[in-house]
């Protein structure tokens, strides 16, 4: 832990009546907090608020009191309903101040686009007394920064191109300057496990988890995947790097082979290069996952998969295994896996079996089975599980594929001995 790397506490608030209504997604809060926390501010509570006065000040003041800064997106139009100025103002015990300045350059603005400038717009050239104002080259409202008990209270237009555009341009730059963040950098490190629960992954690694430590460890879970995040702030790239790998190695230590790679890396490029690496190549068989094992390979530039086929009918995968006659669901899996490598003479044979039973609910369970196979390679995994299709097809190709990547590992672990 680097006591000297203190990250500002910010609070995002989005004022307008539509966004408690629902009537427009609050894409702003998120871009907000993904460029802040990236320059290493810490974000800490967003808050929403419609067009009233009283309450715009009310949640200003209270952000004020509990974060190094604030930052408000909306309500800077030319409108009555438009009251961001006017809110902080309040807020910060000052009048508002005409600027001629700004008012030249919304003029200006008018005449570019060959219209007269309504009367409204003059409400725009107004800022809190003492406020920076930055000008909109890409819209009218201009923006401003408003000091208040030595907290900046930064507001931004509602439109999200206006926002980016003046986020990136004028207030990252202040934010970095202010806080002295050209000194930090946060740098994250992405461990993505498979074949693991979230809860079993907060057993196995819960203690590691605290927020607010540099650096922070954090869990992300998606389809069949759950995602360790390693985040650092430090004074350069290396010295994060540097305390991040003890932590990535105690979650190594920890996790194994759960973890199948880091970063951008996907289960399907993983598999791919173990594959290259041993001078193999891939068949596919696929039922109730109706493909989507094998439509990983193709999202890569080049792959190893070189067959695939899916077959959804029971009665016709009896057929093609050749046993129509009653067997256990390995030997099915394990009889189509050998059946398509050699069909195709392909090193190692993958199949994703199981039948979908519609449940009385409305969802479905299945039985699956997996299985590889190749020389020196055998490996059968089954497993039951119960919801809805998508996510059944979606965990039976994950899990099809670790399959495949844990029979990979072993002949590598075989080579290296
Ligand atoms: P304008 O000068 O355009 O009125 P403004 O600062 O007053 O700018 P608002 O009137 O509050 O901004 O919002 C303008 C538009 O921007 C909204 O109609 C909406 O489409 C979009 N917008 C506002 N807030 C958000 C938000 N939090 N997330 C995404 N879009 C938003
Ligand atoms: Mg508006």
């Amino acid at each position: 832990m680097n006591p000297s790397i203190k990250s500002p506490t910010c609070e995002i608030i989005t004022i307008g009546s539509e966004l408690l209504l629902g009537q427009i997604e609050d894409t702003n809060t998120t871009y907000l907090a993904r460029e802040l926390g990236r320059e290493g501010v810490t974000i800490r509570f967003r808050t929403a608020v419609g067009d009233r006065l009283d309450e715009i000040e009310q949640v200003i003041r209270s952000a004020i009191d509990r974060c190094d800064m604030v930052i408000t997106t909306g309500g800077l139009g030319p409108t009555l309903d438009d009251l961001t100025r006017e809110a902080v103002s309040r807020s910060a015990g000052v009048e508002l101040e005409f600027r001629e300045d700004l008012m030249d350059g919304i003029e200006d603005m008018f005449r570019l686009a060959g219209y007269q400038m309504p009367k409204n717009n003059r409400r725009q050239a107004f800022v809190p007394a003492g406020g920076y104002a930055i000008l909109n080259p890409v819209g009218t409202a201009p923006a401003f920064i408003k000091e208040v008990k030595g907290k900046p209270v930064i507001c931004l237009p509602g439109v999200p191109r206006e926002l980016k555009f003046l986020l990136d341009r004028e207030v990252i730059p202040r934010v970095r300057q202010r806080f002295n963040l050209d000194e930090h950098v946060v740098t994250y490190r992405v461990l993505k496990t498979v074949g693991i629960g979230e809860s079993k992954v907060d057993s196995l690694i819960g203690d590691l988890i605290k927020p607010g430590q540099n650096p922070e460890v954090g869990l992300l879970a998606s389809m069949g995947e759950i995602k360790i995040r390693i985040a650092a702030k430090a004074r350069s790239e290396r010295e994060a790097h540097r305390l991040i790998e003890p932590v990535a190695e105690e979650v190594y230590s920890r996790l194994g082979k759960k973890i199948y790679g880091r970063d951008d890396e996907t289960l399907e490029g993983v598999i791919d290069s173990l594959l290259a690496e041993n001078g193999l190549n891939l068949a596919i068989m696929e039922t109730f996952s109706g493909g989507l094992a094998a439509q990983r390979f193709h999202s890569l530039p080049s792959s190893r998969l070189v067959e695939s086929l899916v077959i959804p009918d029971e009665k016709q995968v009896a057929l093609y295994s050749g046993n129509e006659k009653s067997i256990t669901e390995r030997e099915t899996a394990m009889g189509l896996a050998r059946k398509i490598r050699k069909l195709v003479n392909a090193s190692v044979g993958l199949a994703i079996t199981g039948f979908l039973k519609k449940e009385k609910g409305g969802g479905y369970a299945i039985k699956g089975y997996a299985a590889a196979t190749g020389e020196d390679i055998e490996k059968g995994f089954p497993w039951e599980m119960g919801g809805d299709l998508f996510t059944l097809q979606q965990r039976g190709s994950v899990i099809g594929l670790n399959t495949l990547r844990l029979a990979l590992l072993d002949i590598q672990g075989e080579n290296k001995k």
